[in-house]
């Protein structure tokens, strides 16, 4: 089976493909030949990702599904949350965000923050939310060359280790996405028996 994944962010297509396995073949955009920005004016993941995923399956009529991820920072009364893409502007420049964010914490003690991801999936005509958590703390500097976004200074709980010192399938033990995407195939799995 395939799914459409709306975005045009490759790492997270690998990553939710990675966390999927074989079961499902997951389309970028780019795959399927769209090519748009789909834009996230709303002020929760929720939203943003229903947009998202509502804007694809209008245009193809096909079963798709979208992901908004924002990490929230407890110092920072949940920032940068939703807006974690453009939170130094309107660039989404990875490096200029990680500044920001070590910028406003400065010497706080309370680094605890989360990843939480939102999916919507459009099965069948209908939508469908699943929510992951990864709960962590942000460094005080970066470490690690992997993953993307945020990842050099977030540590999941438990780990001494940031996600981009980890390889994928280390990341995907602890992460957020992964957790959502459990959630999505575990959906699909029924959704399908259910149709056969
Ligand atoms: P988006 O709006 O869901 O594309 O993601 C918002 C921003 O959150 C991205 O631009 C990244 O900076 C950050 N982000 C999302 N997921 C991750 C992750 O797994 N690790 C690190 N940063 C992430």
């Amino acid at each position: 089976m395939k799914l459409i994944f709306a975005t045009n962010n490759q790492h997270k297509v690998q990553e939710i493909q990675a966390a999927i396995g074989s079961q499902l073949e997951v389309i970028s955009l780019k795959q399927a030949g769209i090519d748009i920005d789909i834009p996230e004016p709303h002020d929760s993941l929720e939203a943003n990702a229903s947009e998202k995923s509502r804007a694809i399956h209008q245009l193809t009529g096909l079963s798709c599904f979208s992901e908004d991820t924002g990490l929230e920072v407890e110092a920072l009364n949940g920032e940068p949350g939703v807006k974690s893409a453009r939170y130094a502007g309107e660039d989404k420049a990875f490096d200029r965000n990680i500044d920001k964010l070590l910028q406003k914490l400065g010497n706080e003690e309370n680094r605890r923050a989360r990843f939480r991801t939102v999916i919507s999936l459009i099965w069948e005509g209908k939508e469908w939310l699943f929510e992951g958590i990864c709960e962590g703390t942000i460094a005080h500097e970066r470490s690690g060359t992997g993953g993307f976004g945020y990842d050099p200074v977030f540590k999941p709980a438990g780990s001494n280790r940031s996600f981009a010192e980890m390889t994928m399938a280390e990341k995907n033990e602890w992460s957020h996405r992964k957790k959502a995407a459990d959630k999505l195939v575990l959906f699909l799995q029924k959704a399908v028996t259910n149709t056969q």
